[in-house]
Parts: C-alpha cells; structure tokens; sequence
C-alpha cells in the first residue's frame, strides 16, 4: 500500500510519500528529516489525537475550565472521550495539571485541566 501524508511534527508539514504492508512502514520519500519515520508510521498503525475541550465547573467563579489527554489517544475514541466529557462537572479550586477525570473512556489516559480555577 501507499499514499501521502503530512508530517505534522513540525511547521514544515512535509508531504510524505509513504510505502507500507500489513505490519509495517516499508519506505518514505520527500520528508525533510527522520522524525518523519516514526510520525507516519503511528498515523498508518496507531493514529492519535490529543483531545483538548472544557468541561462544566460547580462552584467556581467562571462556568467552564479548559482541559485536554495528557497524552493522545487512538484517534478512533475521541468522540468516545468528548462525549464522556460533555457530562463532567468539575469542583472548583482547580489548578493546571490537577486530573479531572481518570482514564477517560478507558483508554488509560487522563483528563488535566490546562488553567486554574479559583
Ligand atoms: S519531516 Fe521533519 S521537517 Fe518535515 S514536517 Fe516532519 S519533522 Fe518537520
């Protein structure tokens, strides 16, 4: 199999010509530099995306607080995750990292919040 994809690892945004089988990336042409290697072989066999949205605050001075994965997950369960999310109410006082929710849509990966909440 192959086609194109672009390396999103830097602003460069290469167009990568990709070349791979059933297991395994087997070839790639016109990337910039070798980060490429590993980026488009995790978007060919396990594409993830990190989840970034708000969720409700009870308590707290303004209604909503930002939060995001602490790492990506499978691409296939973002709604899975925004959906879960939709439903949280999260207590204020809030502090960037605290987790908000843990092991959001079972994927093993938690929900931080990225600002406080007084
Ligand atoms: S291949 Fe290298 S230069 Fe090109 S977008 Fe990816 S990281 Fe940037």
């Amino acid at each position: 199999m192959n086609g194109e994809i672009v390396c999103v690892v830097c602003p460069t945004s290469c167009l990568v010509q990709a070349e791979w089988d059933d297991e395994k990336l087997i070839n790639i042409d016109r990337a910039r530099c070798k980060l490429a290697w590993d980026y488009v072989a995790s978007e060919i066999f396990d594409p993830r995306r990190t989840v970034t949205t708000t969720v409700s605050v009870d308590a707290g001075p303004i209604p909503l607080v930002s939060v995001k994965t602490a790492s990506p997950v499978p691409k296939g369960m973002v709604f899975d995750v925004m959906n879960q999310l939709a439903e949280v109410v999260a207590k204020a006082p809030i502090t960037v990292g605290d987790v908000i929710v843990k092991d959001v849509s079972g994927t093993g990966i938690d929900v931080v919040a990225t600002r406080n909440v007084d």
